[in-house]
């Protein structure tokens, strides 16, 4: 039989404690936190998680607040919906125009 590896990472100080589908979605957000973010000042992926919504680039060294957890991926979700918008206030324009 082959083997099953499973990879408990940062989760695994809480030991058999709070069950499996809370520990894997707190295992999800410190992976994702804890690997380095884009800079908004240098776009160098080297902002990191200093606390909650306090980021600071190793590089250039710049503090500031951004999302608690992670923060490209609020960026560009707001992003996304800020054009998604944009295109229904756009078809909603022409379709006025049509008329
Ligand atoms: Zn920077």
């Amino acid at each position: 039989m082959a083997e099953i590896k499973k990879k408990f990472g940062s989760v695994k100080r809480y030991g058999a404690r709070y069950g499996k589908r809370l520990k894997d979605k707190v295992a999800d957000i410190e992976r994702r936190s804890k690997k380095p973010s884009k800079c908004p000042y240098c776009r160098k992926l080297s902002a990191k998680r200093m606390a909650a919504g306090i980021w600071q680039c190793k590089k250039c060294g710049s503090k500031f607040a951004g999302a608690a957890y992670y923060l490209e991926e609020k960026v560009t979700a707001a992003k996304a919906e800020i054009e998604q918008k944009a295109v229904i206030f756009k078809s909603k324009k022409s379709a006025e125009e049509a008329e």
